[in-house]
């Protein structure tokens, strides 16, 4: 054999699983025996096997496939509750803000059409609330059926 005696365990060690000879077998023993690298080399590689071997077990493809795909299931569906937090959040914001801003000038705005056409006080007031009523009361069902829409659409995943 011209070969260095280490290469020579290590390539009788990778052909373990084959089968080796008697002598061969004999030679190896008496090499790990006496060679520190060439064990920590053989232990390596048993460890490596057991590894392999234990993957089909552990990680089926199926199994890790039908995991991810319920992981990302879930975080998908996180995802959408928080936009869909969002959305009210802004929605609440602007409708707020809306009414805060446009509530004085809508008054005055009455105020001087009432004075303008000259009606009495209680006239104009009751047109302001009309006014101011129903386009919140149309939103409110807006939003109720967006509500609904989105419900129903995030409801089933499979869809
Ligand atoms: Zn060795």
């Amino acid at each position: 054999m011209t070969h260095d005696p280490h290469q020579q365990a290590q390539e009788l060690i990778a052909c373990r699983g084959d089968g080796l000879t008697e002598p061969q077998q004999t030679w190896l023993q008496a090499h790990l025996a006496s060679c520190d690298s060439c064990r920590d080399y053989a232990e390596a590689a048993d460890q490596l096997v057991r590894a392999l071997r234990s993957v089909p077990i552990t990680a089926d493809p199926a199994l890790v496939r039908t995991t991810q795909l319920r992981a990302r299931l879930h975080a998908h569906k996180l995802q959408q509750q928080q936009e869909r937090m969002w959305l009210v959040w802004i929605s609440c914001a602007v409708v707020t803000l809306s009414t805060a801003l446009t509530t004085p000038l809508l008054w005055r705005g009455f105020a001087w059409l009432g004075e303008w056409s000259r009606v009495s006080t209680p006239v104009w007031q009751v047109g302001f609330v009309i006014f101011w009523i129903v386009p919140a009361l149309a939103a409110s069902v807006l939003f109720a059926a967006r509500g609904t829409y989105l419900g129903s659409r995030n409801g089933t995943p499979q869809g």
